[in-house]
């Protein structure tokens, strides 16, 4: 099941919170289902989540929406992208791991 319409619109309000806190640039935010991961970024600057993602608790939320936007800056994984969720999130490991079981049970390869 899909979150409803409400949790959706919330959701994106939620993402455009941290895209202007973060200084990101956003074109377009979407909710969809998606087949293979929690969220997309594209250089143009549009978004994609998967409509399951509303349903989780904010700091999942949080942490996949900040994780993506700082691909805008940073490209890959490496000590600045750890050491900004840290700084945004605190102890985001914690919730990469819950993400990950999630996204196991899913059937998505790994976020
Ligand atoms: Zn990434």
């Amino acid at each position: 099941m899909s979150g409803t319409a409400v949790d959706k619109e919330k959701f994106k309000e939620r993402v455009r919170l941290w895209a202007d806190k973060l200084e990101a640039r956003v074109t377009s935010v979407s909710v969809r289902p998606m087949k293979t991961k929690w969220a997309s970024y594209s250089t143009a600057g549009r978004l994609t989540f998967d409509s399951s993602l509303p349903e989780l608790r904010e700091a999942l939320q949080d942490y996949v929406i900040v994780h993506e936007l700082l691909h805008e800056k940073v490209p890959n994984h490496g000590k600045l992208w750890k050491s900004l969720m840290r700084v945004h999130l605190g102890r985001y490991e914690e919730y990469e791991q819950e993400l990950r079981k999630t996204a196991a049970e899913k059937g998505f390869r790994q976020p």
